[in-house]
């Protein structure tokens, strides 16, 4: 049986056409899933019964269940017990604009981020699409008001799941469905080149973040391995490129750890990578975890860091702190479920 949540609009009209239906039944479904929230065929008060009979013998609805839930003033964490026994997570975090969310995109990752929680869990496997989906419709239900904005920057990198990732964007971005608007849509990746000019091509007005955490080779090379594959002289002339194409900005994100990446030479190093260009730099706080050897930037250290950036005149913000008090480092509830 194949799961609803896997269907984008267009394949769902095209399902229907071909067992004879009119096409608009998929906006019905799509409006009692996503609209109204409905996840139950026999509810579906405007289908006929042989219909509801059959989608019942087709799809399946459900299969993510929240296990855990740890919450903070403006944090909300998830942990997601997937059909097949494996775990993933979401953030919710909450903002003076609205709610956003941060979705995984796959079961552990393989790019083995030095400082990374989720990493040090190796890839089981890629999230289907309705996994991804299902993380967005269970936390709505659960906090009972509308998400505005999606962050896929869970467990995974997400480029290495593309298509589904491409998938469950359109899925969750149509107008008859959640209708999150692409500008409220940020994927990040830790920088696999051949994803960002696929990215380019697609009619997607979503927002690019970088894991970029360090500004030259040997650095970036220490703390993330994919930067022996694409390595940055490389990434940042894909972005110049991405940027041109598509006008839209850049954001790089760069996780501050103390005595590593955030001293003064880093910062002009990272202003001067990034002169002229349409970016914007997001510091963030780092979430010390017990496995990992890494210590956050004092506050301090971070401010003087974003001073440097702003008097090269880079645009730059810090990251407010989220939930480091629950385990908020992405795959820290994880890692403990699969640990224990
Ligand atoms: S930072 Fe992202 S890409 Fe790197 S190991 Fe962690 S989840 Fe994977």
């Amino acid at each position: 049986m194949e799961n609803i949540f896997d269907y984008r609009l267009d394949q769902l009209e095209d399902y229907f056409l071909s067992i004879n239906e009119k096409k608009f039944k998929a906006t019905q479904i799509y409006d009692w899933l996503y609209k109204k929230q409905v996840f139950d065929f026999t509810q579906m008060t405007n289908l006929k019964k042989d219909l509801i009979i059959k989608l019942q013998e087709t799809f399946t609805i459900n299969s993510l269940e929240i296990i855990k839930k740890q919450t903070d003033k403006d944090t909300k964490k998830y942990l997601f017990k997937l059909a097949d026994e494996n775990f993933v997570e979401s953030v919710l975090m909450y903002h003076d604009y609205g709610v956003s969310i941060c979705v995984s995109s796959q079961v552990g990752c393989n790019m083995g981020c030095a400082f990374c929680e989720s990493g040090r869990l190796k890839k089981v496997r890629n999230l289907k699409t309705h996994e991804m989906v299902e993380q967005i419709l269970l936390v709505t239900q659960d906090i009972k008001e509308r998400i505005s904005s999606v962050v896929i920057m869970g467990i995974g990198e997400p480029f290495d799941n593309y298509d589904n990732v491409m998938n469950f964007i359109k899925i969750i971005n149509n107008d008859k469905g959640l209708a999150i608007g692409a500008r409220h849509i940020t994927v990040s990746t830790c920088g696999i080149i051949p994803k960002i000019k696929m990215l380019m091509a697609e009619p997607l007005q979503i927002n690019l973040a970088i894991s970029l955490h360090a500004p030259n080779n040997a650095l970036r090379s220490k703390l993330m391995k994919i930067n022996k594959i694409y390595d940055i002289d490389n990434l940042i002339a894909t972005l110049k490129e991405y940027i041109k194409k598509t006008n839209r900005r850049v954001t790089i994100e760069y996780v501050t750890l103390n005595g590593v990446n955030d001293s003064r030479e880093c910062a002009l190093e990272l202003a001067h990578l990034l002169k002229g260009m349409n970016a914007y730099v997001n510091l963030i706080p780092y979430n010390e975890t017990n496995n990992l050897g890494f210590k956050k930037s004092s506050k301090q250290t971070i401010l003087e860091f974003y001073d440097t950036l702003k008097k090269q005149k880079i645009n730059v913000t810090i990251r407010r702190e989220f939930g480091s008090k629950i385990d908020a480092a992405c795959g820290q509830l994880r890692s403990k479920e699969v640990d224990a």
